[in-house]
């Protein structure tokens, strides 16, 4: 029940609404920057087990992994990641393949996989080495007005909470974006993600594989012990088709699909699937608001890249508000928002746009296209420079890093 009156309101420096990976790497960042953050949370993060591992996994790249390393997470992670050193993707409909090795651009792996239990944790870790962070969790926001100067915060508890900026980092469906009447593009691809661990024969020597099949992509991603994920994109009527398959027939239709890479699949744990949506808000920021990961923003999981999207944005928001303290501006104000939106828009729109064309150039089923495609992706493979400032790019190691969070 409501406890109106016996909460008196509190300033804060900070409220970030969602405690999703997202959420908390912003806070996991500004940590020892000597605000005052609350992250309210609705839920407790709840793994969906498949052969004992969170089905839910992300693949971040190594430009991220960077940034994990720079802000004291990877403490947490590093002995719980699968390596991605290499990875192959070819055309289900033609001969056409490409393969791209860390080693081509002088690093050592192109990035890692994580069950997203794990970042969670280990960015909750991260938060708890501070006294100036709180986790509210379950909590919620009940209203939310805006002021001049400050945002007012309503939570289910009773607290109220005064800030100068509100973080919305609550997800795809954000109640705060809605709050803030923030339209949205978006584009429902009528497809589910289908995920699940699974267990090759064979070790997967630390290899990523995605096979465009014309009913959508099917990724195998290398966990650590040698087992994989994957992630599997379907027209909605094929994925429910596949989730309700015996164990033993999805692991027959499963492994025609995959063609035999890593010797087959002996084993497949429990299905979990997850819409598929590509979305965009009209407005990254207002005044006393910032909008960060998939509440700003999601897209097809064809490449792995959303969460690497918000990380990014998590941080480079984390240093204007740095800044902004340094040199006493109010971080609520547009000025400084606005210099967070125009950092970010080029880096999503571009992963966007990306997306969406590979995700056309593989639902083209006419013969003459298909050919085509398959000559492209010869060419690319063969494309020397052109291939590695791709995987630069890919990989996030050529975009600016925020300089002086500590
Ligand atoms: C099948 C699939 C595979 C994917 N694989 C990858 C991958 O390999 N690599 C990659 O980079 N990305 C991947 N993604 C995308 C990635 O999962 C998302 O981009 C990421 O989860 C976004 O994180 P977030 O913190 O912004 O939002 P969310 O993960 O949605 O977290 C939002 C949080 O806010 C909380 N919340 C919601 N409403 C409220 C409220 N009103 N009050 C308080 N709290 C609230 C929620 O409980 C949640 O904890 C994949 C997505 C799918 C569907």
């Amino acid at each position: 029940m409501k406890k109106a009156g016996v909460f008196q309101t509190e300033y804060v420096d900070l409220v970030i609404v969602g405690g999703g990976m997202v959420g908390l790497m912003l806070a996991a960042a500004l940590r020892n920057s000597g605000l005052h953050i609350v992250v309210i949370e609705r839920l407790a993060y709840q793994p969906v087990l498949s052969m004992g591992l969170d089905c839910r996994v992300s693949a971040i790249v190594q430009g991220n992994v960077n940034i994990l390393k720079s802000i004291g997470v990877w403490q947490y992670l590093e002995d719980k990641v699968g390596v991605m050193s290499s990875m192959r993707i070819w055309d289900g409909q033609e001969q056409g393949g490409i393969r791209f090795d860390a080693e081509e651009i002088g690093q050592d792996k192109l990035g890692i996989l994580l069950e997203n239990q794990h970042l969670i944790d280990a960015l909750q870790h991260t938060i708890d080495e501070s006294h100036d962070v709180e986790v509210l969790c379950p909590e919620s926001v009940v209203s939310v007005v805006w002021k001049k100067q400050g945002v007012q915060v309503s939570l289910e508890s009773g607290r109220m909470l005064n800030a100068p900026l509100i973080v919305g980092a609550d997800g795809a469906r954000s109640w705060l974006r809605t709050q803030a009447d923030i339209d949205v593009f978006s584009r429902d691809y009528e497809q589910k993600g289908i995920v699940a661990t699974v267990k090759p024969r064979f070790s997967h020597q630390n290899t990523a594989c995605q096979r465009f099949l014309h009913t959508g992509p099917l990724a195998l991603l290398p966990m650590k012990d040698d087992m994989c994920s994957i992630v599997w994109s379907a027209s909605n009527d094929r994925a429910d088709e596949l989730l309700g398959l015996s164990d033993e027939a999805f692991l027959d239709v499963l492994n025609l699909e995959v063609g035999g890479i890593f010797g087959g699949i002996v084993e497949a744990g429990k299905r979990a699937a997850f819409p598929l949506q590509a979305q965009l808000a009209r407005h990254m920021v207002r005044p006393r608001l910032a909008l960060i990961g998939d509440a700003a923003h999601s897209i097809h999981p064809l490449a792995g890249l959303g969460v690497n999207l918000g990380l990014r944005d998590a941080m480079v928001l984390a240093q204007e508000i740095v800044d902004a303290r340094k040199f006493d501006e109010d971080w609520g104000d547009m000025g400084v928002l606005t210099r967070y939106m125009r950092q970010r828009m080029p880096d999503v729109l571009m992963t966007m746009a990306s997306m969406e064309a590979l995700h056309r150039t593989f639902q083209v089923r006419w013969p003459a296209w298909i050919k085509l495609r398959g000559l492209g992706m010869k060419a690319l493979g063969n494309a020397g420079v052109v291939k590695s400032l791709l995987m630069q790019n890919a990989t996030g190691l050529n975009l600016p890093v925020p300089y002086a969070i500590e």
